[in-house]
């Protein structure tokens, strides 16, 4: 069997590695366009605590996380041994105390669901948070959980590609577009020049998919955001250690990596387009909202600014599955803001489609044609 993977990013790399796995021909494809979310990516898994309570994502999102270890330990068998994921814990902060009781309920909720990935779950008082995150504002009280994971995106990216072609995946370098081969359901993927022909072809442009698929009528519900976010360094080395602060009451986290490095984000710049450009408006809006919370922070050298444009569905769902009108594709895009936590997961059920193996979760609901009404 063979299949072109169209996009690298976190969905296409894990969707090529578990192809290669199966013992399918692969080729993947990247443009290397500006904004790869993948890149920009802040690194936070913890879907305990996302904005959305829609219960096909949670059903997605928290067998992504349950399949997170078992997909590191492949990589590592395979020889990728430089994947930086670290169960870390995760905090949520707030002025006082008692505005933490609603999310320390949903929480216990899981908890008493069976997801114990969620891990230990206890209360700070004002202080407790500075006391493991040192640049917070010590006034501040908080939720830790035990459970929460912080990855590189690009580490896990790379690891997977590198994987994928010690297993017999080419990567190609261009701007795929796709075509019909004749007039059979198949589709043809046209780089540099040349038409690659394969039995199937996986589509995980990121944001750019809608416009990639529009040859084809195969219309997607997909919109760049642009997302600008921060790299700080600190003098602390221990950074890796810190918990990740997530934004539950405030849009703005921060999280901690090696040597000293402190990732503070990000704007959330819907109808952007995709203008890949660093502006006044957003570096300010990031750090006065970052800096609000760790004043700390203000000594700390900014020495990175990463843009990346996330791919927005109007529901929030990813769109996965193959298009009724071209059963030769395979669609697996719009992960939004959680497509660190669920891409290594979706590029998995994207091969299991895409070999026509029933996948490990159903993903009817994620048509990809699906039309979502304007809010
Ligand atoms: C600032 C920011 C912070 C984020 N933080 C988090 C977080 O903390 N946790 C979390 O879970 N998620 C986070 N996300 C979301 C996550 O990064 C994205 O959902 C995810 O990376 C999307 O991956 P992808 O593979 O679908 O797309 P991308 O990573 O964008 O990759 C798409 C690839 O397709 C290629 N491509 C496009 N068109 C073509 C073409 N015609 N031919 C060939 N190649 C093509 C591009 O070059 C690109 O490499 C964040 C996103 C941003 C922007």
């Amino acid at each position: 069997m063979r299949a072109v993977v169209v996009g690298a990013g976190i969905v296409g790399a894990s969707a090529a590695f578990h192809l290669a796995r199966r013992g399918v021909e692969v080729d993947l494809v990247d443009s290397h366009a500006p904004g790869r979310a993948t890149l920009a990516g802040a690194g936070i898994v913890c879907p305990w605590l996302s904005q959305s309570r829609d219960p096909r994502y949670e059903t997605l999102a928290f067998a992504a996380v349950r399949y997170y270890p078992e997909l590191v330990a492949r990589l590592t068998a395979a020889g990728e041994t430089g994947v930086d994921c670290a169960v870390v814990g995760g905090l949520v902060v707030a002025p006082a105390r008692d505005q933490l009781q609603a999310v320390a309920r949903r929480l216990q909720g899981y908890l008493d669901r069976g997801v114990t990935e969620v891990g230990q779950v206890r209360l700070l008082d004002a202080g407790g948070p500075k006391a493991l995150f040192p640049h917070l504002d010590s006034t501040l009280a908080g939720l830790y959980l035990s459970g929460a994971i912080r990855v590189s995106g690009e580490s896990l990216r790379v690891a997977m590609l590198n994987a994928a072609v010690k297993a017999g995946a080419r990567q190609r370098f261009g701007t795929a577009t796709l075509e019909r081969n004749g007039s059979t359901a198949g589709v043809g993927v046209r780089v540099a020049g040349e038409l690659l022909r394969a039995d199937v072809v996986v589509v995980a442009a990121g944001a750019w998919s809608a416009e990639l698929c529009r040859p084809l009528d195969v219309h997607l519900e997909v919109e760049p955001q642009r997302g600008q976010i921060l790299h700080l360094r600190v003098e602390e080395t221990s950074t890796a250690t810190w918990p990740l602060i997530v934004p539950v009451l405030s849009e703005y986290y921060l999280l901690g990596f090696d040597a000293g490095r402190v990732v503070m984000g990000a704007t959330r710049e819907s109808g952007s387009g995709f203008d890949f450009r660093i502006t006044a408006g957003g570096v300010a809006e990031v750090l006065q909202e970052g800096l609000r919370i760790a004043p700390g922070l203000k000594r700390a050298t900014l020495t990175e600014i990463r843009v990346g444009f996330r791919p927005m569905t109007r529901d929030g769902l990813p769109l996965l599955g193959r298009p009724r009108s071209m059963p030769g594709l395979v669609i697996a895009t719009g992960l939004g803001r959680y497509g660190l936590t669920v891409g290594p997961y979706v590029g998995l059920l994207a091969a299991q489609l895409a070999t026509g193996e029933t996948p490990q979760l159903d993903v009817a609901c994620f048509d990809p044609e699906r039309r979502v009404a304007a809010c």
